[in-house]
């Protein structure tokens, strides 16, 4: 790939899409060209992105002519059904779908703990599910240090992990349930506002639903440790932005909280929030626009042998996707 690629955001009008332009200009991300492709419902829409004007055009399978990097976050069927042209055409696509994410061939990366596979890809380089990057970007050091065995994981995920209509209908039912009206559902299952449910996905005949099962697949193949125990309980609450998860892990060699909080103050892309003092924690009003993931609440849980129980929270739509894509794509430009 060149060291200033001609570069295609597709999704470019979504939550994810969105987010992602304001971050490759944040951090000055070096591009040749840029076409933003969306569905046939924006196409022909201008969008405005630093000082210039663009037309957004329909994302087809000739989309990628000269195109070096794509940058997909238009759902897992659309990248099913377009990465693999774009591949054809000479382009890598760094994926914030599904659609690849188990792949053998497609590595799936963080890059504060996988970097190295990001060098093995066929083309297609996966972005981890939101909930999976912002347990394991604070969970890596510990990993690192006292080897995790079990993690149990129960999610509090904002309305815009489910996209940039979702967060509309927090907004609306909140208006209308204040003011007496009847309140409409149209995005999600089941009413945001003042509410909390299961996650929206589908449910296995095991039980658990889709996030659930990402969050275990993902890891075991991030942290490359098909013998790590973990559990979930993804569940959304009325929160615009960020979500937030209550860990506890159980670790091979005993890691106290003070050690902890000392590893982690040094980990890249976390942040120590935890003065018991004041009651101050990670909150997703104050991780929202960030990138870090914030981390508190280290403690120890008596209920096992070398248990540590912490709350973190972070921005899905940043770290949990548009920022750590932008990083595998840096990473991607210096291997060149
Ligand atoms: P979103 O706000 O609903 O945006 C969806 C985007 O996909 C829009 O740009 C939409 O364009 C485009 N699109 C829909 N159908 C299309 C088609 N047939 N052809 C081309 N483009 C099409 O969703 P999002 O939240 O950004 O999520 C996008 C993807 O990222 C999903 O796979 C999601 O799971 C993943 N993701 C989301 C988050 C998050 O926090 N939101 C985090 C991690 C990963 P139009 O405006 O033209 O319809």
């Amino acid at each position: 790939m060149l060291k200033n690629p001609h570069v295609a955001v597709l999704g470019v009008t979504g939550a994810v899409g969105q987010e992602l332009l304001a971050i490759l200009e944040e951090r000055k991300f070096p591009f040749a060209s840029l076409k933003m492709l969306a569905s046939a419902r924006s196409a022909g829409r201008d969008m405005q992105f630093m000082d210039r004007t663009y037309k957004i055009e329909e994302a087809t399978p000739d989309s990628f002519k000269g195109i070096d990097l794509v940058f997909a976050s238009a759902g897992g069927s659309i990248s099913k059904a377009l990465a693999s042209h774009a591949v054809k055409a000479g382009a890598v696509v760094v994926d914030n779908t599904s659609a690849f994410r188990m792949d053998p061939e497609v590595p799936l990366v963080i890059p504060e703990i996988n970097p190295g596979d990001i060098a093995k890809h066929k083309g297609i380089i996966a972005n981890p599910n939101c909930s999976t990057i912002i347990a394991l970007v604070p969970l890596w050091p510990i990993h690192k240090v006292a080897k995790i065995k079990r993690i149990i994981a129960a999610t509090y995920q904002a309305a815009s992990g489910a996209g940039a209509k979702a967060m509309e209908e927090l907004k609306l039912q909140t208006q209308d349930f204040l003011a007496g009206r009847p309140v409409k559902k149209e995005v999600l299952p089941h009413q945001i506002a003042f509410n909390v449910f299961s996650h929206n996905s589908k449910i296995g005949a095991d039980g658990y639903n889709e996030e659930e099962v990402k969050m275990v697949k993902e890891t075991k193949k991030i942290f490359h440790d098909d013998a790590i125990q973990i559990t979930a309980t993804c569940v959304r609450v009325p929160v615009l932005r960020a979500h937030s998860e209550a860990l506890y892990v159980e670790t091979e060699k005993p890691l106290s909280p003070d050690e902890a909080r000392e590893l982690l103050a040094k980990a890249p892309g976390v942040k120590v929030i935890d003065d018991r003092e004041k009651n101050y924690f990670p909150m997703p009003l104050e991780t929202t626009g960030q990138d870090d993931i914030w981390v508190g609440r280290l403690r120890v849980d008596p209920t096992v042998k070398n248990g540590l129980a912490m709350f973190v929270s972070g921005d899905q739509i940043r770290k949990g996707a548009a920022t750590n894509a932008v990083q595998i794509a840096e990473i991607l430009l210096k291997q060149q």
